[in-house]
């Protein structure tokens, strides 16, 4: 059986130059590699006691989704400003490459609430310090953060200190 790591495909300069892109649609145009791919993940919450996945736009849908189905939790979508119909907290973020808005439903999480995030890859963890302050700002507790991928060069986890955080694959 073929390793994670595998089925992820490396592409040099996208971006932008400089930038070593590790592609996840490579893991899910294959059937073992999306299967495999939700079940490491899914692996890393083992034992967990927990109400909510929060997920951003829009590979953490990808993976998030059918972890919170599997695990019976509720899904609550992050998403670029200007997408989510009712009342909503924001915050504007500096990305690997440019900045972004993002938003989530006021009433989504609830104070007292265990999250749990999810998303494909942490780079430099500026997405999912900005999610943790939404999560927090609505009283919710951030108890576990997973990621399929990690790029460990960019330090991402610096910014996520004093969380409990778990990659399923580390590139130096
Ligand atoms: P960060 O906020 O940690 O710098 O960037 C992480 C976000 O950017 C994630 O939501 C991720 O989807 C996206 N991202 C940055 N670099 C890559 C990459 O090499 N591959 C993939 N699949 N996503 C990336």
């Amino acid at each position: 059986m073929k390793k994670i790591e595998e089925y992820v495909r490396s592409i040099p300069d996208f971006p932008e130059e400089g930038i070593i892109f590790r592609d996840v649609t490579s893991i899910l145009q294959d059937a073992d590699g999306l299967h495999l791919a939700i079940d490491e993940l899914q692996k890393t919450l083992e034992g967990l006691d927990f109400d909510v996945v929060v997920g951003p736009e829009s590979r953490g849908f990808i993976f998030g989704v059918p972890i919170a189905y599997n695990l019976h939790k509720a899904f609550v979508p992050v998403r670029k400003k200007g997408k989510l119909p009712c009342e909503t907290v924001e915050l504007e973020y500096d990305l690997e490459y440019g900045s972004a808005v993002i938003e989530m439903h006021k009433d989504a999480v609830r104070p007292g609430q265990r999250v749990v995030i999810i998303d494909d890859l942490i780079a430099t963890g500026g997405t999912i310090e900005a999610i943790i302050k939404l999560v927090e700002q609505l009283g919710g507790e951030v108890v576990k953060i997973s990621f399929l991928m990690e790029l460990a060069g960019l330090n991402g986890r610096e910014k996520l200190k004093g969380y409990n955080v778990e990659s399923v694959i580390c590139y130096e």
